[in-house]
């Protein structure tokens, strides 16, 4: 009987691991592609648990890197999609994986454009999950820090079949994505992301615990989709748009942003009538409002 090929067990990535491999490839980290690689196996195995991955998951990973979570995340789960934008890592990756029939690889960028997601990689998410016929579809990722905002928020809004995310993003996004009205880390994406979503920080990671070492701490995050949150919501795109324009002015009160509409401005009157019948005070800020009043705003406004 032919031998069928037995996939590599994953590499601890340690920094002395790392070291050697980017020695041996003539490699060097690139910062402004957000490579900052976990060195913690302990936090690679939490994110893991974390996602609860099962043979039912196809799991999209934004950022392969050295493939170390990869290949951690291809031991439980059905398919495993990984998008990595650094071409100078597609054989170090490929090479550290080795034969797992459940690792499809993407090489490109996870944006197309700022708010527009990769065909390709969604493509390939949906043919995977389809092939394994799978019950989930997660994104578990280390992200690359500058595209974490406009991934998960893309994500979340084109996407309401994603069961959960499971991401590490920098300390300030975490903040934000659970930040409460009336603070300073509560804006558009804090209205978003909970207004389809219960989110929850997982741990607080410490530069050390990366290779090479960010400046700022880093946090992993559990975001789960809410399909009754999102029913409330209706209309999620629109009301995207709409935080957007309203966001735009976040230092102004609601009565100027609601009157100086970017999209064309809005009669001052009518704007005071509406607010009035909100019973929504037009000298407050939008970053005083909760999620209600938010969308009660976006379905008289937008
Ligand atoms: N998963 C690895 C780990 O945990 O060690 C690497 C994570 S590292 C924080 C982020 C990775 O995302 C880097 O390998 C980087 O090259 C890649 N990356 C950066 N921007 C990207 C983009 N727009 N699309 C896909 N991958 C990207």
């Amino acid at each position: 009987m032919p031998d069928t090929p037995q996939p590599v067990p994953s590499p601890r990535q340690t920094l002395s691991y790392l070291h050697r491999l980017f020695e041996s490839y003539g490699l060097e980290a690139k910062s402004k592609l957000g490579q900052n690689f976990l060195i913690d196996l302990n936090l690679l195995d939490l994110i893991v648990r974390t996602g609860e991955v099962s043979a039912t998951d196809a799991v999209l990973e934004v950022g392969t890197g050295t493939g170390a979570l990869t290949g951690r995340l291809a031991d439980h789960a059905g398919a495993v999609v990984t998008v990595e934008i650094d071409k100078s890592l597609q054989p170090v990756a490929k090479q550290i994986i080795g034969p797992r029939p459940n690792v499809r690889f993407v090489f490109g960028d996870c944006l197309a454009k700022k708010s527009v997601l990769n065909p390709d990689m969604l493509a390939a998410w949906d043919e995977e999950a389809a092939r394994v016929s799978a019950t989930n579809k997660k994104l578990i990722a280390n992200l690359p820090y500058v595209i974490a905002t406009p991934l998960i928020s893309n994500l979340l809004v084109a996407r309401p079949d994603i069961e959960r995310m499971v991401v590490m993003v920098q300390w300030e996004i975490a903040e934000r994505l659970r930040a409460v009205p009336g603070t300073k880390d509560y804006n558009a994406l804090s209205v978003l992301v909970q207004s389809v979503a219960d989110v929850e920080t997982v741990r607080k990671v410490l530069p050390t615990n990366f290779y090479p070492r960010p400046k700022v701490d880093s946090a992993i995050v559990l975001i789960k989709p809410n399909a009754e949150k999102r029913a409330k919501v209706g209309d999620v795109p629109a009301f995207r748009a709409f935080l957007r324009d309203l966001y735009v002015h976040r230092r102004k009160n609601l009565r100027q942003a609601l009157s100086g509409w970017p999209t064309g401005a809005k009669d001052k009157a009518d704007v005071d009538a509406k607010l009035a019948e909100l019973g929504i005070d037009g000298k407050l800020r939008s970053e005083a409002l909760d999620l209600e009043q938010h969308l009660r705003l976006a379905r008289a406004f937008s």
